[in-house]
């Protein structure tokens, strides 16, 4: 992840500064509020939509079971048609690869089409250290970079500033990093939109190596699919003499055929558009069209370890549409650098930690980070039950050392619960004494009241007002 979420709290702590942002949160709320409709009207659009989706799980289904068989088929087809493939454990090591192979192309300089995959690595840190200095050309990724900020969310990186805010940045920043912008730079949309392309254009004319991620990577030819809505990301794929792909290895779809039914649910459930503007495909080198050289670098990090959890692994369905995010109430209050990685949302509390574990502090507090609605399942184009997973994760959290409290609390109600005599010796314990029980709990059970109202204790129990009604006292309504 980039390290410019290091060193990040909890997600309670973190999202605590975000909900008392007003300006944060009205951003939030108008960006996913409308992107939300746009989803919803083109879904409708659809009469066989949930039969999409139903292909759609399926086939990542199949090919996450049969995933060696089908990166060994990728492999072998990017051969073929005259690309290199390297395998990455981890970060660490798909870090060194890049680094070594642009260093050996003798540049300095790297232009990068828009890719979460890159930013989990921390890969424009690591070659900064190299001295290789990476140039990000995807409009929100831009702001990103220009203001040192960080990505809030899967698609638009830069959702939490307003247009007021992305003038000022470009505004004082460009400069720093190229062409700069023109003056008297209004927050006028299409001014906005000029100023990056001259800044980009420049760049791109001059700069021969790229590196990108990929949407889908198709195992029976080799292809390389990238899906975008500037065109910045086709001119990174076409026009540098070197392009290196780092690319998860769960984005593998094994033939066009099973293509086809994501670029039917990618654009409707992302930018609610029937199809994107933009869909790039590259498949190897071809002499004297497109780059000469072509590396594919495939990335683990993580990934088996999610794929070996019987339920966890389905989080590696996910095509990155960001619909889970849109939908969410928690994500809509707090934005995405609560959840202290790059991906936040519903998929970041499910997929990051499994990619890094539970143990440290941040990823234990993810799957926390959620109410249970269930919105993000019902929108999620390849139907992952985000909050089965999330009860799984928590579940895994609590097992691990700690919680001494909660612990106690669940042997004491599974002894209480475990005998009806007790049960009811309890329960009208808890009677007599509820004129007693304080509206707040003591430390360490009053994080819980914080945030929360203590329900009263009723006059009578479930038992006494069922024993009431069976003799008649009671009119059961
Ligand atoms: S989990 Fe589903 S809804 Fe969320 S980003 Fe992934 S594919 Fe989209």
């Amino acid at each position: 992840m980039s390290t410019a979420f290091m060193g990040m709290p909890g997600f309670p702590r973190a999202a605590r500064a975000a909900v008392n942002d007003a300006q944060l949160r009205s951003n939030l709320r108008t960006a996913t509020r409308t992107i939300r409709e746009k989803r919803d009207a083109a879904v409708s659009e659809l009469d066989d939509w949930q039969d999409l989706r139903a292909a759609g799980q399926a086939i990542k289904n199949r090919t996450l079971r049969h995933l060696d068989l089908y990166l060994e088929r990728l492999e072998s087809a990017v051969q073929a048609a005259g690309g290199r493939v390297h395998w990455a454990s981890d970060a660490a090591e798909a870090n060194r690869l890049v680094t070594r192979l642009v260093r050996d192309t003798g540049e300095s300089e790297v232009v990068k089409v828009k890719s979460m995959t890159t930013q989990e690595i921390e890969l424009n840190e690591a070659l900064g250290q190299a001295g290789i200095t990476a140039y990000e050309t995807d409009l929100a990724e831009l702001i990103v970079q220009l203001s040192e900020d960080r990505p809030s969310h899967i698609l638009v990186p830069a959702i939490h500033r307003n247009r007021a805010e992305i003038r000022d940045i470009l505004a004082s920043h460009m400069a720093e990093w190229g062409t700069p912008a023109p003056e008297g730079l209004t927050d006028d949309p299409r001014a906005l939109a000029e100023a990056a392309r001259r800044h980009l254009r420049d760049r791109f004319l001059t700069t021969n190596v790229a590196v990108s991620g990929a949407n889908f990577a198709v195992a029976d030819t080799g292809t390389m699919v990238v899906l975008e809505s500037e065109g910045n990301g086709r001119m990174c794929l076409t026009l540098p003499r070197t392009l290196i792909s780092v690319v998860g290895i769960e984005k593998v779809v094994p033939s066009w055929s099973d293509l086809e039914v994501f670029l039917q649910l990618l654009p409707r459930s992302s930018t609610g558009e029937r199809m994107n503007p933009y869909t790039s495909t590259w498949t190897g080198v071809a002499p004297g069209d497109g780059p000469e050289e072509f590396h594919l670098v495939l990335l683990d990090n993580g990934r088996t370890n999610a794929l070996s959890d019987t339920v966890g692994r389905q989080a590696l369905r996910c095509i990155r549409c960001s619909a889970c995010l849109n939908v969410c109430p928690v994500y809509e209050r707090t934005g995405g650098h609560a959840y202290g990685s790059v991906y936040p949302g519903p998929i970041g509390a499910i997929l990051t930690p499994q990619l890094r574990g539970t143990t440290a502090e941040p990823e234990a507090s993810l799957p926390y980070a959620s109410s249970l609605c269930g919105a993000c399942y019902e929108v999620c184009p390849v139907s992952i039950d985000i909050p089965d997973v999330l009860v799984r994760l928590r579940e895994q959290v609590v097992s691990q050392p700690g919680h001494r409290s909660e612990k106690a609390a669940m042997r004491a109600a599974g002894w209480v619960l475990g005998g009806h005599r007790r049960l009811g010796l309890a329960q009208a314990a808890a009677t007599a004494a509820r004129s007693v029980v304080p509206r707040r709990l003591p430390p360490p059970a009053s994080a819980w009241t914080d945030s929360r109202d203590l329900p009263s204790v009723p006059g009578r129990t479930f038992r006494e007002w069922w024993r009431d009604r069976a003799e008649g006292k009671e009119s059961g309504a």
